[in-house]
């Protein structure tokens, strides 16, 4: 059985893994305008200003698409399979892909509320994932 490929933090995203490892979610925000924004960029795409921040965010999010995966994209993915990939719109604006667990994959809808969980995939990566949140 092949490695199922992790992410690789750069300086640009070492913030973001180092807070998922301990199960916290941060997003870069930018100080001069408080736009959030996801993937992490030097400047804000907002204003075009450079003082970002990473804030904690509630990790409250909804599904705002999704796939089901049936077959698996290599040797790596195949004890996971079926499994839902989607792009989660969280609470504070960015919108985030990622996978969604703790339900049948059939089960989810667009628009379900969802909230982060963390998958420890290795000593060094925790992936921030979704589970359904129940009616909130
Ligand atoms: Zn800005």
């Amino acid at each position: 059985m092949s490695e199922r490929p992790l992410p690789v933090p750069d300086a640009a995203t070492a913030p973001y893994w180092d807070a998922a490892r301990e199960h916290r979610l941060v997003m870069p925000k930018c100080a001069d305008c408080g736009a959030f924004h996801f993937y992490p960029r030097t400047l804000c795409p907002s204003c075009s200003l450079s003082r970002i921040e990473w804030t904690a965010c509630s990790g409250r999010a909804e599904v705002h698409s999704f796939t089901i995966v049936y077959r698996a994209p290599g040797p790596a993915f195949a004890a996971e399979v079926p499994y839902v990939v989607a792009t989660v719109k969280l609470h504070e604006g960015p919108h985030l892909m990622t996978r969604i667990r703790g339900c049948a994959p059939e089960a989810v809808r667009i628009g379900m509320a969802v909230r982060v969980a963390f998958d420890e995939a290795s000593a060094e990566i925790t992936l921030p994932v979704f589970e359904p949140a129940g009616e909130v």
